[in-house]
């Protein structure tokens, strides 16, 4: 990332220009450089340390933050920081997670309004309810849900290691929650048969299952259809398309790779080939374009989250000078919490 330290602001401004041309119109960067310059020299006075997820907007992503990466990344970088302060540039289900493993800093999320539709899609009840329909089967439990909901689980899980984490469980069944897609994705993965309990149709207990998985969906992925790969493929067919795991299983079955968005932007690097479609969350695809100038990104970008566009330079900036918005979670709640994302955090 980009550093102020030893720098004159014209020169950080220019560098930053030079990372964004094409991506943010050009009148844009100067103002947000701007901000981005009076966010670095706080994040120096106060001790803070920022965490991007690859969906942030590009100017925030490539200017203020010391590490960039998926959920399952920056848990662990928040859970080896020495700041006294962790800006949280996600949603609140990841401010929440560097919470649990850092009880004793100040975690400040820029803005209130940053959800997520799978983090609201259950509740710790639900999966009170879950464990008492299938005593002794083992929750795995996608990080994004809230603290409550980590704390009733035995284990967390990303998309990057969501197969890892169920196969080191060696238990033919489990509870796999939240996102029905993901679930039915590391079903397919792992050579596991789903069922869906909260469906009207059954209870599930009389069939024959080894995942039980919940009807909660990623509003951002959940919109990619096979139709946009075959549309796509018909124009560029040379296209390598890469898919993330929340998106269906259909769409992922129908794309060339599939994979959290770290591993995402590691294929693309490693890679060289003439195109690629990226079926994620459309700043990231701006991120991976900006980072990767020779090769041609394409993007449907009609797919913007709006939790993650909450999160601006803007609010950033205010979220430093008023110490807002500091998460707090009961202990009762962190200390379980803590086990089920720690568990996951030895597996990889
Ligand atoms: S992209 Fe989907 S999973 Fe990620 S924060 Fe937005 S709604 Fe939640």
């Amino acid at each position: 990332m980009l550093e102020e330290n030893e720098t004159t602001f014209e020169e950080f401004y220019l560098q930053l220009e030079a990372k964004l041309k094409g991506v943010v119109p050009h009148i844009e960067i100067k103002y947000k450089a701007e901000l981005a310059w009076k966010i670095n020299k706080l994040k120096k006075d106060k001790n803070a340390v920022i965490l991007g997820h690859n969906y942030m907007e590009p100017a925030l992503y490539h200017s203020i933050t010391d590490y960039v990466g998926d959920s399952l990344e920056l848990s662990r970088e928040a859970a080896k920081t020495e700041n006294d302060i962790i800006v949280f540039c996600g949603v609140k289900f990841m401010a929440e997670t560097a919470k649990i493993l850092n009880p004793e800093k100040t975690v400040l999320l820029p803005s209130e309004k940053a959800g997520c539709s799978l983090a609201e899609s259950i509740t710790a009840a639900d999966v009170r309810n879950l464990k008492k329909k299938f005593p002794g089967v083992p929750v795995v439990t996608y990080v994004n849900t809230y603290a409550d909901v980590k704390a009733e689980s035995d284990i967390c899980c990303t998309s990057g290691n969501a197969a890892a984490v169920v196969n080191s469980l060696q238990t033919d069944t489990v509870i796999f929650l939240p996102d029905e897609y993901l679930a039915k994705n590391v079903a397919r993965e792992t050579g596991k048969h789903i069922i869906f309990p909260s469906n009207k149709n059954g209870n599930g207990t009389d069939v024959d299952f080894q995942m039980i998985g919940w009807h909660g969906k990623c509003e951002v992925h959940e919109k990619f259809t096979v139709e946009d790969i075959e549309n796509v493929r018909k124009q560029f067919p040379d296209v390598v398309i890469l898919a993330h795991p929340e998106c269906s299983p259909e769409v992922v079955e129908a794309s060339d790779f599939s994979g959290s968005t770290s591993a995402m932007t590691k294929y693309v690097e490693e890679t060289s080939l003439n195109r690629y479609l990226l079926l994620t969350e459309c700043s990231m695809g701006d991120n991976i374009a900006a980072a990767n100038r020779g090769k041609e990104m394409l993007r449907l970008c009609s797919v913007r989250c709006p939790h993650m566009n909450e999160i601006t330079l803007e609010d950033t900036l205010k979220a430093l000078e008023l110490n807002q918005y500091v998460i707090e979670i009961p202990e009762s709640i962190r200390v379980r919490a803590a086990i089920a994302v720690e568990r996951m955090l030895t597996i990889g």
